[in-house]
């Protein structure tokens, strides 16, 4: 593997060393089915049947190998930049303004199939698509790999775009840390990759024109509306809260009802403030994580400690379902005689997608396209501060993900293809 601070690695085409193709010409890669039967091996755990890719492992060296073969075997010029992220141009960089689409191939712990690789071979099916529309392109266009979407291994997700945008500095990368105290430079380096470049990508960045993203849809909006493919219009404000419920511990056989302080009482009806108040807004609000002391099953609890997490439309949805959850709590708490504190831990604030993009992708499907925002961060998202960015989502019959049930019809996948190429086609052909 190259450096990350070596210069681009600039392979063309040689019929030779054509992987994935399946043995045929150089005119035909392979076919999205191909890329997706080769793709479904890589990280795959047997007993769960989950995908288990996470950054800088042999299953994300396999994965970034699959790419370089699929880019090698349409032409593409490959390039690996400061932060690890692949690229694959077609035409000139260096001419800017360039239509950049792709996702990424990493994955949760027993991550569905879909969930980042779906855009990644749509990317290079829509290429093929165009090429045998004979599409004349007049800005550069490159599939990428972000690495490292999901933050998995390090628990910060969307490292690659992060860095790359500024928004993640060199100093706070180098303090990640994996499960088993292994850092983010010494995982890269142990993979192969030099970390000492690792930063804002201001140049790169300002190549890119336009980033388009396909990804699989995590809700089922499209499932009820009937659509196949749909457009991103913002990814919703999301924050997490630690509840911390103070009590007091005592015996689960002697102590009277009346007598107790058990903050599990106030937890529990926390949890119903949470989803009532979500429903009435809209919004969505999980307590997904717990921790109880001391955790004995005789034992009423000293201190619950409840994690919320929080997702709506707009800001202001978000503060009014928090506060509310919050009221509630606090109001059981005084009940129960337990005493509660509330930390924000984290907060991302709500990401707009361009509209002028948006609008010219809802023109180029034909104006038909339903346009629909999301609760869940990508990589797009935190390119949207850098340069103007979209999302074309596919349906999910379930709406499942994040799980091995993950899943799209492939009738929808290769609508999705199509749409991506009418993006491009619209977009870099003009
Ligand atoms: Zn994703």
């Amino acid at each position: 593997m190259s450096a990350g601070n070596r210069p681009p690695e600039q392979r063309g085409h040689r019929p030779d060393e054509a992987p994935g193709t399946g043995g045929r010409g150089p005119a035909e890669p392979a076919s999205f089915h191909e890329m997706w039967r080769d793709l479904r091996t890589i990280g795959r755990a047997a007993d769960t049947g989950g995908y288990r890719r996470y950054a800088w492992t042999a299953a994300d060296a396999d994965c970034r190998a699959w790419f370089q073969a699929q880019a090698e075997a349409r032409g593409l010029a490959c390039e690996l930049d400061r932060n690890g992220n692949q690229w694959a141009w077609l035409g000139d960089p260096s001419a800017g303004d360039a239509v950049v689409t792709g996702s990424h191939l990493d994955s949760v712990p027993d991550g569905g199939a879909f969930d980042g690789p779906l855009g990644v071979v749509s990317s290079f099916a829509a290429l093929d698509e165009l090429r045998r529309r004979k599409a004349e392109f007049t800005r550069p266009v490159a599939v990428t790999n972000f690495g490292d979407e999901e933050g998995a291994r390090f628990g910060l997700a969307c490292v690659g775009s992060r860095l790359a945008a500024g928004q993640l500095t060199r100093e706070k990368a180098y303090e990640l840390k994996d499960a088993d105290g292994i850092s983010l430079p010494q995982a890269m380096e142990a993979a192969g990759y030099d970390p000492a470049a690792i930063g804002p990508d201001p140049e790169r960045l300002a190549r890119i024109g336009a980033f388009v993203e396909l990804h699989v849809e995590q809700g089922r909006a499209l499932d009820l509306s009937g659509d196949a493919v749909g457009i991103a219009s913002a990814i919703w404000p999301h924050g997490r809260w630690r509840f911390d419920f103070a009590g007091e511990a005592n015996h689960a056989g002697t102590t009277r009802l009346v007598d107790r302080r058990d903050p599990m009482l106030t937890y529990a009806q926390t949890v119903l403030a949470a989803r009532r108040e979500a429903e009435l807004a809209g919004a969505v609000a999980t307590f997904g994580k717990i921790s109880v002391e001391p955790n004995g099953v005789n034992a009423i609890p000293s201190l619950v400690r409840g994690w919320l997490d929080s997702r709506a439309p707009d800001q202001a949805t978000l503060d009014t379902v928090v506060a509310a959850v919050e009221q509630a709590a606090r109001e059981r708490a005084e009940r129960d005689g337990v005493d509660l504190a509330v930390v924000r831990e984290s907060f991302t604030p709500v990401i707009e997608f361009e509209h002028a993009l948006r609008d010219e992708l809802n023109k180029i499907l034909g104006g038909a396209v339903p346009v629909l925002g999301t609760g869940a961060g990508h990589d797009a998202g935190i390119l949207s501060t850098s340069v103007p960015t979209a999302m074309l989502f596919v349906r999910n019959p379930t709406g499942v993900s994040h799980s091995p049930a993950e899943s799209a019809d492939e009738d929808d996948c290769l609508a999705g293809v199509r749409a991506l190429a009418d993006v491009l086609e619209g977009l870099a052909c003009r």
